[in-house]
C-alpha cells in the first residue's frame, strides 16, 4: 500500500504546495483522500483515475475544490476510451447545496455514494471506516486497512473528538492528523482544529505507531509544528507534497517468503 501525499496547506495553496490531499495505491486500486485545491496537478493521467474512489472527507473548499477537475477529466478520458470504469465519488449527506453542486456536474463520468459513521466500503483488499469529527460541517476522520497495516488520516477536527478519534485510530500504523495551529497562536484549547501538540497528543493516547502532520498555515515554517508535537510525541514528521509512503503489508512479505 503506497501513500502519495498531494496536498498539505490550508486554506490556501503557494507555489509547490497545495491543499489537503492524500492518495493511496494498492495494486490496481486506488483512494483518493480529500482533493483539495492543486492535488490533481500531482496525479498521473489517465492512470490514477483507472479503479480510483474519491473520498472526500467535508465538504470545505480546502478538502474539494479539485473534485470538478477530477470529474471533467473523468470524461475526456472516458471519451478517449482510456478509463473503462466511472470515478467512485463518495461524501458526506450535508451541505446539502455544495452535493447537489457536486452531482449536478453534467461534465463528468462518475458514480455519488454518500458515507456516514456505518459506511464500511471494501476497496480491492483495503477496508474503510468512517468515524465523525467535531468540526462546523459534517466531517470524517477515514480509516484504511489493509492485512494487518492501518492508516488512519483525522481530517478537520475540534480536539473536543480526542476520545473518539484516538480510539478511531488505535494502534494504527500512520496517523494522518491535522495541525492547523501552534499553541503560539494563542487560540483556546477547544476549536475547530487542532495544535500540533494537539495532534500529538491524539497519537500517544492513540497509541499509533507514527505520526505525520498537515493542513499547515501556508506562511507558516513547518519545523515549528514537528518540533511542538515532538515534546508530546516522539515519532513525528510533517507530510510535504511529492513524498511517498510505503506502507508494507506483512501478510503479503510472508506469502512471498513461502
Ligand atoms: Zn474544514
Ligand atoms: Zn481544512
Amino acid at each position: 500500500m503506497k501513500l502519495k501525499v498531494l496536498g498539505t496547506q490550508s486554506p490556501v495553496c503557494k507555489e509547490g504546495h497545495n491543499c489537503p490531499g492524500f492518495f493511496i495505491q494498492d495494486g490496481n486500486n486506488r483512494i483518493l483522500l480529500d482533493c483539495g485545491s492543486g492535488t490533481h496537478s500531482l496525479l498521473t493521467y489517465p492512470n490514477d483515475l483507472q479503479n480510483l474512489s474519491v473520498i472526500i472527507s467535508h465538504l470545505h473548499r480546502d478538502h474539494y475544490n479539485d473534485v470538478f477537475n477530477l470529474q471533467y477529466g473523468s470524461l475526456v478520458f472516458h471519451n478517449q476510451k482510456r478509463i473503462e470504469r466511472p470515478i467512485d465519488i463518495y461524501m458526506p449527506k450535508t451541505p446539502i447545496e455544495r452535493v447537489d453542486d457536486i452531482k449536478g456536474e453534467p461534465d463528468a463520468y462518475a458514480k455519488y455514494h454518500s458515507i456516514d459513521e456505518d459506511t464500511k466500503l471494501t476497496i480491492g483488499n483495503m477496508n474503510v471506516t468512517f468515524c465523525k469529527t467535531d468540526h462546523p460541517v459534517e466531517t470524517y476522520a477515514i480509516k484504511i486497512q489493509n492485512g494487518n497495516r492501518s492508516i488512519v488520516y483525522t481530517s478537520d477536527t475540534s480536539y473536543s473528538a480526542k476520545n473518539r478519534i484516538a480510539n478511531f485510530a488505535k494502534d494504527a500504523d500512520l496517523l494522518i492528523c491535522e495541525s492547523s495551529l501552534l499553541k503560539e497562536h494563542g487560540f483556546p484549547e477547544i476549536n475547530s482544529h487542532l495544535t500540533a501538540a494537539q495532534a500529538a497528543q491524539i497519537a500517544k493516547q492513540a497509541n499509533v505507531k507514527g505520526l505525520a502532520l498537515t493542513h499547515f498555515w501556508p506562511e507558516e515554517d513547518v519545523r515549528k509544528y514537528t518540533d511542538e508535537a515532538k515534546e508530546v510525541f516522539k515519532n513525528v514528521i510533517a507530510l510535504k507534497e511529492g513524498q511517498i509512503i510505503d506502507i508494507e503489508i506483512a501478510k503479503k512479505e510472508e506469502r512471498s517468503k513461502e
